[in-house]
């Protein structure tokens, strides 16, 4: 066996050790009888800490020290590999045993303490818990370390090698254009979406996110769609991808528009490339990476006027009721409603990027210290009023509103903005070299734009970073240009602007 062999067989086993991992946490969030919740948390618990043994073990040190050796080229596979393998034997080692156990008991006790504030719109009861977590990321972005700022060290666990100095000039540039465009739909007729809460029955609505999901490309011969709460995708390898949607009644939007965003992300795992099953090169490689998949599928192709050309007759078969009286023009535009509102998850295209900028604005001056927990609300609230025109009436449905700060993701909503741009950047490439890839929507067929993808981006799973990633797809680096020309293009049409 050659020393390569021996290293692929000891890391596919830590990889055994996290697919079943994440195959129990997947059921915990969809099956999982509630009276199991005490001895799930401790498999779950006991499996994670197998996976940080053997992830830092000295056999894993030792097989990549003898590796090292080989000098195997930068770009190769071999390189790569050894490389993602080291980053993250490098991550979990850098961290104290004792300081994970104390981060891991904050971070329980305040997702307690969140859900009561958020129930009570108490935030004093939050701010203390807040504190500490702001504390300890603090510690954790020095024990990780970092060359310029502190949020680099937290935020490259998610988007491997984004940085503060890249996103801030993209990140403002969204925002001023943002904004603009923002107030210019306010001044136009608005836009009535009140057939999306008409009464959808439930069980239709599972056939049609099966037809739909299958009809773009996931392959339910390696994956399985379930209905959950908090809808998720979660991959337990290549091979058996589980995405999850939630049905609900009165509004439609949520399974639609939520399974085709879940079943980008799944066709992503599924796309990795065989040869990297079991490996440090067989996941995704970026949250950013990953919400680009699933934001192209739900929005460029979702929410367009192509999409609905081909499939909106279906539509109508599935809920004659509904929508035998609604035109297909008016559909498109229920779909693009634009309106500012409170809540993240619920925003539309032009409005949802705003939501993160406030977050990463808050997140960077929370973590530098200029500004103290206490004053989050003040603060958030006014973010609010200047970029979507609207100040929360609490702070249940302002500050208090998100999981991540109780959980101690700091660094992590950037990723959804980023997963934003590059989804316009991406698809336009693709169009660039398959013209034809919005005919075929209209007939159905999205073979072309899944190959597009698979071939740039999917196979390589984790063996470009996300920069190499796009501008090796497109052709140039990330940039909010495409982004901001296609909202202006789409949303100034479709609110009768020039
Ligand atoms: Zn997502």
């Amino acid at each position: 066996m050659s020393q390569l062999d021996e290293f692929k067989a000891y890391y596919g086993r830590v990889e055994d050790l996290k697919q079943s991992l994440n195959l129990l946490s997947w059921d915990q969030h969809v099956y999982m009888p509630q009276g199991a919740a005490e001895t799930r948390a401790q498999q779950l618990s006991t499996l994670s800490s197998l996976i940080h043994e053997y992830t830092t073990s000295q056999q894993m040190k030792d097989l990549l020290a003898q590796l090292a050796r080989q000098h195997y080229a930068e770009d190769s596979d071999e390189g790569r590999l050894l490389a993602r393998a080291q980053r993250s034997v490098d991550q979990a080692s850098k961290l104290p045993a004792e300081f994970v156990e104390t981060l891991s008991r904050q971070r329980s006790k305040t997702a307690h303490v969140w859900l009561k504030a958020r129930a009570e719109n108490n935030f004093k009861l939050f701010e203390k818990e807040l504190a500490k977590i702001y504390d300890l990321v603090r510690q954790q972005a020095d024990y990780l370390g970092y060359e310029t700022h502190p949020y680099d060290a937290l935020h490259d666990q998610y988007e491997m090698g984004s940085t503060v100095a890249a996103l801030k000039p993209m990140f403002a540039e969204l925002r001023e254009e943002t904004v603009e465009l923002l107030k210019a739909l306010g001044t136009a007729e608005q836009i009535d979406d009140a057939l999306m809460h008409k009464a959808y029955d439930t069980e239709k609505q599972r056939q049609v996110s099966e037809e739909v999901a299958r009809r773009i490309g996931f392959d339910f011969e390696h994956g399985r769609l379930d209905p959950t709460v908090h809808p998720f995708a979660q991959d337990i390898s290549k091979y058996d991808v589980r995405i999850t949607t939630k049905y609900v009644e009165n509004w439609f939007a949520s399974s639609l528009f939520g399974t085709m965003h879940e079943a980008g992300h799944g066709m992503y795992e599924q796309g990795i490339a065989d040869a990297y099953h079991r490996g440090p090169l067989g996941a995704a490689v970026s949250l950013g990476v990953h919400e680009s998949q699933s934001r192209l599928y739900e929005n460029l192709v979702g929410r367009s006027y192509a999409f609905w050309q081909g499939y909106y007759p279906r539509l109508q078969a599935h809920f004659p009721a509904q929508l035998s009286d609604t035109s297909l023009d008016d559909f498109y535009r229920a779909i693009n409603k634009v309106e500012p509102s409170l809540i993240r998850i619920e925003a539309d295209e032009v409005t949802y990027n705003l939501h993160i900028l406030i977050r990463f604005e808050l997140e960077l001056v929370l973590l530098e210290g200029s500004l103290k927990v206490a004053e989050l609300p003040e603060a958030w609230n006014e973010k609010y009023e200047a970029y979507l025109g609207i100040t929360p009436p609490s702070d249940a449905l302002g500050c208090l509103q998100d999981v991540h700060w109780s959980e101690a993701l700091v660094g992590y909503f950037p990723t959804y903005t980023l997963g934003n741009l590059m989804s316009v950047q991406l698809f336009e490439a693709a169009k660039r070299a398959h013209p034809g890839i919005e005919a075929d929507m209209v007939q159905g067929d999205f073979t072309k734009l899944l190959s597009w993808l698979r071939d740039t981006i999917h196979q390589h799973g984790s063996k470009y970073t996300p920069a190499e990633l796009v501008q090796k797809a497109t052709g140039q680096a990330l940039t909010a240009k495409p982004y901001i020309s296609y909202l202006n293009s789409k949303f100034r049409a479709l609110y009768g602007l020039s």
